[in-house]
């Protein structure tokens, strides 16, 4: 595998930078692999690397049908935070957490994870019991989170406004290892590692089926390339993962809606940390280009459309405006969407399925870029196994008939 050490970027500097191998190869899909992941978004392709990594499956395929890391895990806002309120949640997102800590070394590729704090502001009495309470349960659960008080907030982020506005802050909860990361490396970096251990990463291929034998278990998915066999196939299919699930008889607890993001024109750094608000609905960072990158929140009905309606971006923008007033004169440069799989109880689903050889990672909803990482590892171990890891386990499609739901639908401190 070609690295990139400073030695060999001067190098290939000096020869006019030819000679850099493309980072992944572009198979034609064998007739037959071990496993079969639809979906080369960020989830999928994890997945893919771990089980050639951790678990000695080399002969994996990652489906996508249209390019890798082209579906959510390239349209989001990258922000990275483990600080959820229930057990479960916060065992899942802090796993992603610590693996991001070490990912760019263990990928030996830069993904930019930048732990510059996520700050989440409190604006009315209910938002403060409500931090307050996730900083106590997040440090009972060994996660970082502090309180912080309005001066505090501004001390931490000096552009936001805290005092004249309809919502003033009252304070703030600040997880310091939360952050982003660059999207697109993530997905390039799970790649090319995966693509290193010999993983085939078939792209501009949908798949239109999922085939199965007589005794109901998984035998291939059909695909615009014709049929491949494989006894496992797991789905990370994100917005469409009812859709493909759907292709093998099984129906998901999953609605499907826009959700948008977009950035201002670039600027010089003038914003430290990640800003999150939940009561007057904005998130806002920058990024290392010098965007300011905003997430908007998801339209109020179903859909495929992979855009979003335009009084959604346009109240956000109320409320940025409201936060940091200095940015009304910020021009916005693009918008876009993606489209969210969401859960009733707004947690994801990372389990086996009642169809043999069939695995399910999805229902992300607006929050899975963060968990990448983790996600990918237990989805891995679970297909590798035949059972789920530990930190895996409650998150069936089961609990929704058993009524062991993870609440964060009401617990987080994001709107969904
Ligand atoms: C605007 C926006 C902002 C967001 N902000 C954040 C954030 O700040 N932090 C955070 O943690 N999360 C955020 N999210 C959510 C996050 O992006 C997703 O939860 C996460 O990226 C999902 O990753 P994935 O790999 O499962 O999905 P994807 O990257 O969408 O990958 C799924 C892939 O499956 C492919 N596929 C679908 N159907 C088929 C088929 N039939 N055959 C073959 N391939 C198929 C798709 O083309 C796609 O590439 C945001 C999402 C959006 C849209």
């Amino acid at each position: 595998m070609q690295t990139f050490s400073g030695l060999n970027l001067i190098r290939r500097a000096f020869g006019g930078h030819k000679g850099w191998q493309p980072q992944w190869r572009t198979p034609e899909p064998k007739a037959e692999y071990d496993v079969i992941i639809v979906g080369a978004g960020g989830h999928g392709l994890a997945c893919a690397y771990y089980l050639a990594k951790e678990h000695g499956i080399h002969n994996v395929a990652v489906i996508e049908r249209g390019w890798l890391g082209g579906g959510n895990t390239g349209r989001n806002t990258t922000i990275v935070r483990s600080n959820y309120l229930f057990d479960e949640s916060a065992a899942l997102y802090e796993h992603a957490v610590k693996l991001w800590e070490g990912l760019s070394a263990d990928l030996n590729y830069n993904v930019m994870y930048s732990a510059r704090g996520v700050l989440m502001l409190a604006h009315n009495h209910h938002d403060v019991q409500s931090f307050k309470r996730h900083v106590h349960s997040n440090r009972l659960n060994g996660v970082d989170n502090e309180w912080l008080s309005p001066e505090e907030v501004k001390a931490f982020c000096p552009p936001l406004n805290i005092t004249s506005m309809r919502y003033p802050i009252l304070g703030g909860a600040l997880q310091r290892r939360g952050g982003t990361a660059r999207h697109d490396a993530v997905a390039w970096g799970f790649a090319r590692a995966a693509d290193s251990r010999g993983v085939d990463i078939i792209q501009n291929c949908e798949v239109t089926g999922i085939r199965r034998g007589p005794s109901g278990a998984v035998e291939g998915v059909e695909t615009s390339k014709g049929f491949i066999r494989a006894k496992k196939v797991g789905v990370s299919a994100a917005g469409h993962s009812s859709v493909v699930m759907a292709m093998a008889g099984v129906r998901m607890p999953l609605e499907s809606y826009p959700l948008q993001a977009l950035v201002s024109e670039p600027v010089k750094p003038a914003f430290p940390t990640v800003v999150m608000s939940n009561t007057i609905h904005a998130y806002i960072s920058q990024s290392d280009k010098g965007e300011m990158v905003i997430g908007a929140g998801t339209d109020a009905y179903t859909s495929y459309s992979q855009r979003g309606a335009l009084h959604v971006t346009t109240h956000t923008l109320d409320a940025i405006c409201e936060l940091v007033p200095q940015f009304r004169r910020l021009r916005m440069l693009r918008n876009w969407g993606g489209i969210v799989d969401v859960t009733p109880d707004r947690s994801p689903i990372i389990a086996k399925t009642p169809v043999p050889g069939l695995y399910v990672n999805c229902g992300w909803g607006t929050g899975g870029f963060k968990a990448t990482p983790g996600s990918g590892h237990v989805f891995a171990h679970t297909i590798a196994k035949d059972e789920p890891h530990p930190i895996n386990a409650p998150f069936t499609i089961e609990r929704f008939r058993d009524g062991f739901l993870i609440d964060e639908a009401a617990a987080a401190a994001v709107a969904h």
